[in-house]
Parts: structure tokens; sequence; C-alpha cells
């Protein structure tokens, strides 16, 4: 490929290196020191003390004031939780790498614009057709950002690829205090421009259209929401930006997934060759119907979230980060189970070396790391794999009763059953039930761990915990603190 993912990195690293940018390598996918967040899931998490205003003055940080990496990011669970569409659509990945430019109370918006349209149409040579910008609109009581609208002009974009946006697409807030700001999204539209398909009755571009990708996004910090909510102008203004790397190399390989580039690509050949499979065809849903291709996909995203986590010292476990990885490896190992009909127990471990060979350069820890990788993996598969068989069966036989009372709904108590006795996670046990199309209700599920928690008197307080961890989305416990890791959590 002229645009290979390699060059691709690269490309961007160096443009911005060459701008008076630090590379700053990635932070840990796995936040150790920050328990507010189960997994690192974007560029900015790293600099959250800089634009706080509580960087330690002896760090590096204190001074850095332009810097450009690729972050490790994970989205699985949390505020940020892209795990159901794994599979599903062509841009969502639970890992994923985010490029991203910084200025620490430099440069603003004049220059940022300026770089990303230059990066994108000059030095990667996208075809300004395709792209489309957004500003945001304002809204209470808030200026639109005009200035930066007129930036977009400025720097030669069409007026009818510049689009408003909402708060909830152009406004960014780091939380319910502290630095904000309107952003500015980049996307880009997979169809042929010339076909003019891409506008609506309005004459504008539908940006919902799932192919219309957003691949960058670049945040203007230069409000402080105060404890009163008003917002103050910051007296240093920071530039903060996110960049899909897998979504732009879709983009310059003029493919329509990105898992048709070869970010992907090397592990479905591997998959291949362990599994025996037929060959990965880039099918999605019902023109997917023996649901290989969906596999191929589910396989080698979470080889690659779980690959990563463990190398920052996410293992699998029962609770909070632990539990997250522990649930993508279970949910993988049924998709290889069922779809490639493979053994599981040495399943994931096997592709490992093909992603240690593709990014163990950039990311040294992987390589470093491999061998207690592969260990753990085969040690958490293998304890699921006892399970899987006898889980499956029970599965169908609730699945039976439910049809045979005429009904679609499997019973709360029976998703709690497969979880508590074969380990089943809610959202397997939800997909499994998804493909005979039955329902899951929330709360009967919710009901029946709750009956199960008061029924279990003796490790009151570990069994609290876990049974949250389940129900809910994890979005609720981002602010839960750790909880301990008694052996009592052992027998699960
Ligand atoms: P989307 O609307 O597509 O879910 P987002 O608005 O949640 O993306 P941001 O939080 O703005 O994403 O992150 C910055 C960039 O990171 C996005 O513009 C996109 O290119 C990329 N990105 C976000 N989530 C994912 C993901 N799950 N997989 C791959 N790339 C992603
Ligand atoms: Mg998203
Ligand atoms: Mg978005
Ligand atoms: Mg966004």
């Amino acid at each position: 490929h002229e645009w290979s993912a390699l060059r691709v990195r690269n490309t961007f690293l160096d443009y911005f290196k060459e701008r008076g940018h630090t590379f700053v390598p990635s932070s840990s996918v796995v936040p150790l020191s920050d328990p507010t967040l189960l997994f690192t899931n974007a560029g900015m998490n790293q600099y959250k003390s800089i634009f706080l205003g509580t960087v330690d003055p002896a760090s590096d940080f204190a001074s850095l004031k332009r810097a450009v990496n690729s972050q490790k990011c994970i989205r699985a669970g949390g505020k940020h939780n892209d795990l159901d569409d794994v599979g599903k659509d062509s841009y969502h990945h639970t890992f994923f790498e985010m490029l991203g430019n910084w200025s620490f109370g430099d440069y603003f918006k004049q220059e940022a614009i300026g770089y990303s349209w230059e990066l994108l149409t000059k030095v990667f040579g996208i075809d300004e057709k395709r792209l489309y910008v957004t500003y945001f609109e304002g809204a209470d009581g808030l200026e639109p950002d005009l200035e930066a609208k007129e930036l977009w002009t400025k720097a030669g974009v069409p007026e009818d690829h510049i689009l408003p946006g909402n708060m909830k697409d152009n406004f960014w807030e780091m939380g319910d205090q502290g630095p904000c700001g309107p952003c500015s999204e980049i996307h880009y539209d997979l169809r042929d421009p010339e076909g003019g398909q891409y506008r609506n009755a309005a004459g504008l571009v539908n940006m919902d259209d799932p192919e219309v990708i957003e691949i960058w996004n670049n945040v203007f910090i230069q409000y402080n929401r105060e404890p009163d909510r008003s917002l103050q102008p910051l007296p240093n203004k920071h530039v903060d930006t996110g960049m899909g790397f897998e979504r732009l190399v879709c983009a310059l390989q003029k493919k329509k997934s990105n898992y048709d580039t070869d970010v992907f690509t090397p592990l479905f050949k591997r998959i291949q060759e362990i599994t025996g499979a037929r060959d990965y065809r880039g099918k999605f849903g019902k023109d997917d119907p023996d649901g290989i291709d969906t596999a191929y996909r589910v396989v080698a995203d979470h080889v690659r979230t779980l690959t990563f986590a463990i190398a920052d010292g996410g293992v699998p476990n029962n609770v909070g980060r632990g539990y997250v990885v522990r649930r993508v490896l279970r949910r993988g190992a049924r998709y290889a189970r069922k779809y490639f009909e493979t053994d599981i127990g040495d399943f994931f471990s096997k592709i490992v070396p093909s992603l240690v060979e593709q990014m163990g350069a950039m990311f040294p820890e992987i390589a470093k790391k491999e061998g207690d990788i592969k260990e753990i993996l085969d040690e958490e598969e293998k304890s699921f794999a006892k399970s899987l068989d006898r889980g499956e069966q029970m599965f169908e036989k609730y699945a039976q009763k439910a049809k045979v009372r005429g009904s679609n709904d499997l019973p709360g108590d029976d998703v709690w059953r497969l979880y508590d006795t074969y380990g089943f996670p809610v959202d397997l046990t939800k997909l499994m039930a998804e493909e005979r199309g039955l329902n899951i209700n929330d709360n009967e599920v919710e009901e029946a761990q709750e009956r199960a928690r008061e029924a279990s008197k003796g490790d009151k307080k570990a069994t609290a915990a876990l049974v949250k961890l389940d129900v809910h989305d994890l979005g609720a416990l981002e602010n839960m603190p750790e909880v301990p890791k008694t052996d009592d959590l052992a027998k699960y």
C-alpha cells in the first residue's frame, strides 16, 4: 500500500514534530494512577493535570507547550462503551489508537485548524470533496463559534462543507466542573462525492449516515466551568485533538471499512490459519448469514484489547477493569467456538504473535510481555472452556422453555443463573439471546441479582460489589472506589 498503517502513523507524528511538537509516548491503557477512569479512552487523559493547572512543577509536563502522540485507548466500559458495536459496524473498536496534537497555552484555533486541513488534504492528499467540518452552533447562552467557522473558510473549506453542530457533539467538557470549550469535528464521506447522494432534501449532508465517518475532533479549550455552572474565560487557552488512527488508515487506503486495511488483515490471516475458516468477505449483518465475517471482526478486535490491556497490567478478574477484560475474553472465546468451531483453551494466544509482529515496534511492551500475555490468556480461556459448553446447553434449555411458554423473553433468573453458575457475562447472554430472537429485561436481571444478594449472607460486601458491577453498564462504576480483591471473590 502506498499508505501502509505504519507510514500513516509516522507521517502524522512527523508532521507535528516538524512543527515544534514533542513526541510523548502513549500512556498506559490501564490508568492505574487514575481511579476515576476505567481505561484510558482519549489522548488527553494523560494531560489532565496540565488542563487542570495542577501539574507537578518537577515533571516534564510542566514546561510542555506542544505535544504529539498516538495513544492506546480502550472503550469497552464506563462512559465510553463501544463493545456492542464491535463486529456490527466498520469503525468502532474496543481498542484503537488515537492520534493527537496538543497546544498547552501555546497556539490556538487558527494554527490548529490550519494544521488539520493542511495535513489531511495536502500531506495525506484526501479529496476535499469527501471532507466535512463542523463548528459549535451556540446554546445555553453560549456564543456560536463563528471564529472557527471563519477560520475553516480561510483554510479553504468550501462553505457548504462547514456545518453547525450542537452542544452534544460540538462542546466538550471534562466533567461537571473544569476546562471546557467548543470543538470542530472533521467527517469523511465514504461515498462517491460525484454521486450526489450525500445531500438530503435541505441540501445538507446527512452526518448521521453510517457512511459519513467522524475522523478527527479538534477541541478548543477556552473556558472553565465554575462550581456555580457559569463559564469563565481561561487565561491560557489549549488545543486538544483526537483522530481515530484506524479510520484515517481506512480513508487513505480507500476502503469502506477499517477491517479492510492492513491494521486488521494480518490478524484475519492468522485467524484463518488457526481455524481453517473460509475467507473473510467483509460483509455485515444480514449480508453475513453464517456470521463468520462478524466473528473475524470480533476476534481480531478483542485480541488487540486483551493483549494491550494485559500488557499494561489489566489482568482478567471479577472487579472493575479486570472484569471488562474477562467479559471481552469470554465474548471472543464464545464467538470463536461457535462460528469457527474451534477449541477454546489456547485460541487467543495463537493470534498474539501476529499482533506483536505488527505492532511490537511501536508498542514494545507487548513484545516484552508476550510470554506473560499468552500465559494469562490461556489460563483464563481454559477456565472458561470448562463452563462454556455446559453454559451453552443450559442456555439452550432456557431458550426452549421460553419457546414452549410461547414467550420471546428470557427470564431474568435464567440470565442470572447463567452468570452465577457458568460465568456467562450478562452481555454475552444478551448476545446469544439476540441471535435467537429473544429479549432480556434488564430490570428482571437486576431483581434476580438483588435476590441473590439477599440470599448470600456471609460475604455480603464482596457480593454486593460484584452484583452491581455485572448488572449496570459499567458507566455507573466509573466513580466507584476500587473494590478490594478479597479471596471471597475467587469462587466466582
Ligand atoms: P463516534 O461518534 O464515532 O463514536 P466519538 O465522538 O465518540 O466518535 P471522540 O471521543 O471524539 O469520538 O474521539 C476522537 C476520535 O477517536 C473520533 O473522531 C474517532 O475518529 C476516534 N474514535 C472514537 N471512538 C472510536 C472507536 N471506538 N474505535 C475507533 N476509533 C474511535
Ligand atoms: Mg463514540
Ligand atoms: Mg462523535
Ligand atoms: Mg467526537
